[in-house]
């Protein structure tokens, strides 16, 4: 059995599952209140754009159920 290959599989597993987490924690819905523009940003601190209100819903990606 090639061992070595299998924990280099479960390392990239690893990397890729933490790679993944991050990108649900930056992917972030944004839905302005004011507006009504919908985006995804990086932040809980984001503004419109649109309007620049900062009356923003946020919504993680990771929240939505799966239907
Ligand atoms: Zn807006």
């Amino acid at each position: 059995m090639p061992d070595n290959n299998l924990a280099l599989d479960s390392a990239e597993l690893r990397e890729w599952r933490s790679k993944i987490e991050i990108a649900n924690r930056n992917n972030i819905f944004c839905h302005c209140r004011t507006c009504d523009a919908e985006w995804i940003d990086s932040s809980f601190e984001a503004v419109c754009s649109y309007c620049s209100s900062t009356d923003i819903e946020h919504i993680s990606c990771w929240q939505f159920p799966d239907e």
